[in-house]
């Protein structure tokens, strides 16, 4: 590519928006455009990132970017040995390069990466021009609709006008098999006897750029954490449509019962594993919510297997985007509870003698990847109660995960799994005490806690973190209709009681 080279677009594709047909592709030719892509150590510092998490997106992009070259599109890549400061000064740097009469993005999935990109435009005079971004069935605009003079947003009403309106799951205007949820069939756990055999994880092998990419991630992130021996997902748009036909044909009949449920050293169990895929637009929501219909219609999957899988889709990841979209920048400062506790140090190490936290937090180290009831029901409950520093708990959260873009995390920790929100995301805090995690894992088998007790040096700290809990926000809680119950059960337990939780409480926190 010739220096100073005049080109009239330049297309600016973020590692997050990997779409097989690039939207903002569409807009524009292989003769008019340069194809801008940006690989930024300072996007895997923001967030202090898992290993496996920079590695996905540098991966991913350098196929995709393969792929833009094959087709025929001039792609400049500035990988991290160009030593772009960020991806505002490379982008102003490749504008200053190629003097482009416009700049063409797909909308961003961050807040901050959107003021970025437009003050860096704005400072050299070239018109930016947003192209919106069509891997998602609500636009930003259509969720703005659908919000405007609701007093609460409620996912479950989202939900069931996106079923009508795209007509999946629908006989008419009546949901299929008489229900719009199938909850009750999806809570199962697997008793003692345990999960027995489980599909294995396939994934994806790397191949010889993503090992290449594996290889520099190590050398150069050395201090950043988790491992990246098993690296396997999926980098380019075939492998994460293998990824889901895997899922679909092995996984899915018994991800619905069993979406609840954790079980030591089975990090994957039924869940799908393309969340990553997907929010780096390497996989349609639709071909993914098509295939488990499809299963469904073919009678190889439950209705109630298959629904929950669209809710998770259709549903939750839809509705959370629209929130985020119309929460910022505003959102990421709610701080409900006035929460402001630093997160100890074995978030980042695993080191605690908690056997729940110490698998879920191994998993995570291991992977970049837990489920979302390791991360909403474990590592979520006990952010919340112990009261981190929603910041502080969002920042992790965002960093750790291969699959965490910030329009999806954010609502995700903040709003549901810590209540910091307030209630815009969840109607009542998911705080839940060991005995939602006795019943649901066999994780209390090998703990040095007993889940049964609430105070003294051996009680589950859930236990007394949870009392704790109620007990510090018991103003705030009385006053929600869903808590009624649990403040009930908190005035049940006589004062001296309470003051032995209490004191366990502060005991285990005071140790942190
Ligand atoms: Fe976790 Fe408490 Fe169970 Fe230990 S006893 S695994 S701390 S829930």
């Amino acid at each position: 590519m010739s220096k100073n080279a005049v080109s009239a677009d330049l297309v600016l594709v973020l590692g997050d928006q990997l779409h097989p047909e690039p939207p903002a592709l569409a807009r524009t030719t292989p003769e008019r455009a340069i194809v801008l892509m940006i690989e930024s150590a300072a996007e895997a510092t923001h967030a202090w990132s898992h290993k496996q998490r920079i590695g996905m997106f540098l991966a991913a992009m350098r196929h995709h970017a393969q792929a833009l070259r094959a087709a025929g599109w001039r792609v400049d890549y500035r990988a991290l040995s160009a030593e772009c400061a960020s991806l505002a000064a490379g982008l102003d740097d490749a504008i200053v390069q190629h003097r482009p009469s416009r700049v063409l993005v797909t909308e961003p999935g961050e807040w901050r990466v959107q003021q970025a990109l437009e003050a860096a435009c704005a400072s050299r005079g070239v018109p930016l021009e947003w192209v919106p971004d069509p891997h998602f069935y609500c636009s930003r605009d259509d969720f703005r609709d659908w919000a405007a003079g609701r007093k609460n947003l409620v996912m479950e009403y989202f939900y069931r006008e996106m079923r009508r309106r795209s007509g999946i799951l629908m006989n008419g205007d009546q949901p299929a098999g008489g229900a719009w949820n199938f909850d009750k069939q999806n809570r199962g756990h697997f008793g003692r006897a345990g999960p027995g055999a489980v599909p294995e994880r396939g994934g994806c092998a790397p191949d010889a750029i993503t090992r290449e990419v594996l290889d520099e991630v190590a050398a150069r992130f050395p201090g950043h954490p988790g491992a990246l021996e098993s690296f396997r997902w999926p980098v380019t748009p075939a492998a994460a449509r293998a990824a889901l036909a895997e899922f679909v044909a092995h996984r899915l009949p018994l991800f619905g019962r069993y979406q609840d449920a954790m079980w030591q050293g089975e990090p994957w169990l039924y869940h799908a594993g393309i969340s990553a895929a997907l929010n780096l637009k390497l996989l349609d929501p639709r071909e993914a919510v098509n295939a488990a219909v499809e299963a469904w219609a073919e009678g190889a999957a439950p209705l109630a297997a298959v629904e929950g899988f669209v809710r998770q889709v259709l549903g939750w990841r839809e509705f959370i985007r629209g929130v985020y979209w119309l929460q910022m920048p505003g959102y990421a400062e709610h701080n409900h509870f006035g929460h402001d506790r630093p997160l100890p140090s074995f978030f980042w190490d695993a080191d605690t003698d908690l056997n729940c936290l110490r698998q879920c937090f191994g998993d995570t180290l291991a992977n970049g990847y837990a489920h979302h009831i390791q991360r909403l029901m474990v590592i979520g409950n006990f952010a919340l109660l112990a009261g981190f520093d929603p910041q502080a708990v969002c920042d992790w959260f965002l960093g750790v995960y291969v699959d965490a873009v910030e329009w999806v995390e954010l609502p995700n920790t903040l709003g549901m799994a810590l209540h910091a929100d307030g209630g815009i995301v969840g109607s009542k805090p998911y705080a839940a005490s060991g005995a939602y995690i006795k019943r649901m894992s066999n994780y209390c088998v090998g703990c040095r806690y007993d889940p049964g007790k609430r105070s003294g040096e051996d009680a589950c700290p859930f236990n007394a973190l949870y009392w704790d809990f109620l007990a510090r926000h018991r103003d705030m809680l009385a006053g929600n209709p869903r808590m009624g119950l649990a403040v009930k059960n908190l005035e049940r337990i006589g004062a001296a009681e309470l003051a032995g939780i209490r004191a366990t409480a502060a005991a285990f926190l005071s140790g942190l």
